[in-house]
């Protein structure tokens, strides 16, 4: 819980101008809409700052529960506020992320699309001496991204592990592709190899594991 508050505070201070243009947008967005904002100020400022992150990464304010897909019209369609969010909403009283919502969703709704939420993304992970097997999670069914991807995976990892060496297992050259620029915005120093089914990413951190924000969707 200290971890998580004090990774929430430096993302807010790093990202404290950007933070102000997404929560403007936002509230602008909601009211248009005449949708609903998470209710939880921490929940809602978590998101606007791992928006901002994506932003910072991958230049578009993607979706900060998937990275990239490398497909164009996917990763347009996955862009905040995104396309799927109307049919979201009727399934889960929120949108994907639970940062929209309908008007009428009381705290109740909240918290069951919240834990809906943490449920997708606090699992096991295939964590063994160093190697980071990233493969083989469940796909989201409207985006086919799995849930959690290889960055969320890699943030969650970074929360607790005090190795300078990380060997990351991926399936698809785009996850490849999204951590080489993780790698470059927060200064690990980054190789890769193809192998026949699958492709091993090699990080190095030189002190730099705890740079940007490792709390994720679902923490
Ligand atoms: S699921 Fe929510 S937070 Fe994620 S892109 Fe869609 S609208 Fe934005």
């Amino acid at each position: 819980m200290l971890a998580m508050m004090i990774g929430f505070f430096k993302g807010l201070w790093q990202y404290r101008t950007e933070v102000k243009k997404q929560h403007k947008w936002i509230v602008r967005y909601t009211a248009q809409k005449n949708y609903a904002l998470n209710p939880s100020w921490m929940m809602s400022t978590n998101l606007e700052i791992w928006l901002s992150e994506m932003e910072a990464i991958f230049g578009k304010r993607y979706c900060p529960c998937f990275e990239p897909s490398g497909n164009a019209k996917l990763d347009k369609q996955m862009m905040c506020p995104c396309e799927f969010i109307e049919d979201e909403i009727k399934e889960y009283g929120t949108c994907h992320c639970a940062l929209f919502g309908s008007a009428d969703l009381d705290k109740a709704g909240w918290k069951a699309s919240s834990k809906r939420l943490m449920s997708e993304y606090q699992v096991p992970l295939n964590l063994k001496d160093g190697v980071l097997d990233t493969r083989g999670m469940p796909l989201d069914p409207r985006r086919n991204l799995p849930i959690p991807d290889a960055m969320h995976q890699l943030k969650s990892t970074l929360n607790s592990y005090s190795g300078n060496t990380l060997k990351m297992i991926v399936e698809r050259e785009q996850e490849v592709i999204n951590l080489e620029k993780i790698a470059s915005y927060r200064g690990y120093s980054f190789a890769q190899e193809a192998k026949a089914d699958h492709f091993e990413v090699t990080l190095q951190f030189d002190g730099n594991a705890a740079k940007g924000t490792n709390s994720s969707c679902g923490s």
